[in-house]
């Protein structure tokens, strides 16, 4: 009677989500952003990857200020490497190791500010293929960003990099439907209140747009259709760049976490297994999880 007990126990766990035993390690890194929200903002993420049965997620925080000495997290020990850091630069050892870490096959995640981050370093700047603020310009690389009809144009014209209208809800259009991340979305879905990046630049290669924001003059965008969700290569590494997720009710959006569970999930793993929810948005109607409900 025992046995049984024990083996439908190991059957009811095993059939879980979450609680089977080869779950993607995650590693948020966080500890210095612009934006006071952010020690939510990693627990909202964080929680969103663990939600997806996926992830066993770490996070590994730097001091407040400054350069961190200390700040070294053994990065070959995860799948997939998450940004909520927009702050000092790491110490030389830990960029070299995180360089190498990607280029070697992990997996990379930027989230919205992280895009700020490290305009001096080469290498990271080819990692997320487009940055803003930081003193970015012209020698950043170009202006990255499609026509209406989808072409991708590079634009080379001089001028800062990095800029948002007014906060306000708005349209994200699917531009691949073939990829992993994007497969299943709806061409359009609506994007709750979030700053709406524009006029990132960067060297951009091998970097793919997934789908793109029109940034309206009319909230003070650039007037151009931003990448929203794109993707870039590096090395034999994956990375998943989103610059949407300015707050934490911006990030409350079912459109946001889809894709940032989905996204994570192919940095990591190079495919997506993840259904889109039944409460994803769609074009014409908003669709959020209220946190802590
Ligand atoms: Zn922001």
């Amino acid at each position: 009677m025992r046995t049984l007990i024990l083996f439908t126990a190991l059957v009811a766990i095993s059939a879980v989500p979450g609680l089977s035993a080869e779950k993607l390690p995650a590693l948020i890194v966080d500890g210095q952003n612009n934006h006071g929200v952010w020690p939510k903002t990693t627990q909202m993420m964080k929680k969103y990857l663990e939600e997806s049965g996926l992830f066993a997620v770490d996070v590994a925080t730097t001091a407040p200020k400054g350069i961190d000495p200390d700040f070294h997290p053994d990065f070959a020990k995860y799948k997939v490497v998450v940004s909520n850091y927009n702050g000092a630069p790491w110490p030389e050892a830990t960029q070299n190791a995180f360089a190498d870490y990607v280029r070697n096959g992990g997996g990379f995640v930027v989230v919205h500010a992280a895009d700020n981050s490290f305009p001096e370093w080469p290498e990271y700047n080819q990692m997320i293929g487009l940055g803003g603020w930081g003193g970015r310009n012209e020698k950043s690389g170009p202006y990255v960003y499609l026509s209406k009809e989808g072409e991708v144009i590079r634009n080379e014209e001089p001028g800062s990099g990095g800029h948002h209208g007014s906060q306000h809800d708005f349209s994200v259009v699917v531009r691949d439907s073939n990829h992993p991340i994007t497969k299943g979305m709806p061409r359009e879905w609506m994007h709750v209140k979030d700053e709406l990046y524009d006029k990132l630049r960067g060297p951009a290669g091998r970097m793919k747009v997934l789908a793109t924001a029109y940034a309206d003059p009319a909230t003070g965008g650039s007037g151009r259709h931003e990448p929203m969700i794109f993707t870039i290569d590096f090395g034999k590494g994956r990375v998943f760049h989103t610059p949407m997720g300015h707050a934490d009710y911006s990030q409350e959006c079912v459109g946001f976490i889809a894709t940032l569970q989905r996204g994570t999930e192919w940095a990591a793993t190079g495919s997506v297994t993840q259904p889109l929810p039944q409460d994803f948005p769609t074009a014409t109607a908003l669709s959020k999880r209220a946190w802590g409900e």
